[in-house]
């Protein structure tokens, strides 16, 4: 049985017990919110359980780091479209303590492409064409820092609305412990 068999076999079972009726709520969150975070397998359902939230309260959105990469890419389109068009009225950037993306070492990632058989003149070509690999997959060396550059990234963004609070925190993936980096509420416009 691979991984996808038992998903597969699961989901059968799942449906045919009607179990997803625990699940049911509506696309537009109750909390009014969206939450972007890490990843990490700790925080699968630690990230939303620590703070209160059930299914249908929030939005959320996961990437390695909960980085916004690019002012214009596929994270911050997420935190727009919950804002503009799925009802949430605040942003909460959530990163944590010990995360995979904190001093990640791109020249050991690199490595590890070449030994699975990314070959060095692809590399070549992509810095020719202009893309800094080490840039792209680069991490943070301080979560709380990583976290008030995304908050800054969020607000001065030309499509963001002012008056919606950005707060900013790191949770302890061990205890889920929150630490609060920055309270929205003090920096909205009106
Ligand atoms: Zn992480």
């Amino acid at each position: 049985m691979t991984l996808l068999d038992d998903v597969l076999s699961y989901n059968r079972q799942f449906v045919a017990d009607k179990d997803y009726e625990g699940f049911q709520t509506s696309k537009v969150p109750s909390m009014k919110a969206v939450v972007l975070t890490c990843m990490d397998t700790r925080l699968v359902e630690l990230s939303s359980k620590a703070l209160g939230f059930k299914n249908g309260d929030i939005k959320i959105v996961k990437n390695a780091g909960a980085t916004i990469t690019h002012p214009y890419g596929a994270t911050m389109r997420s935190l727009l479209v919950g804002i503009y068009a799925l009802g949430a009225e605040e942003i909460i950037i959530m990163g944590h303590k010990d995360c995979g993306m904190g001093n990640l070492d791109v020249e050991s990632v690199l490595n590890t492409m070449k030994s699975r058989g990314v070959k060095e003149e692809v590399l070549h070509t992509l810095e020719h064409s202009g893309i800094d690999i080490h840039h792209f997959l680069e991490g943070f060396k301080d979560v709380r820092e990583n976290v008030s550059n995304n908050i800054d990234l969020v607000y001065n963004h030309p499509l963001f609305d002012k008056s919606v609070p950005v707060h900013g925190l790191v949770i302890d993936p061990n205890t889920g412990e929150l630490e609060l980096i920055q309270n929205g509420y003090d920096k909205v416009t009106q």
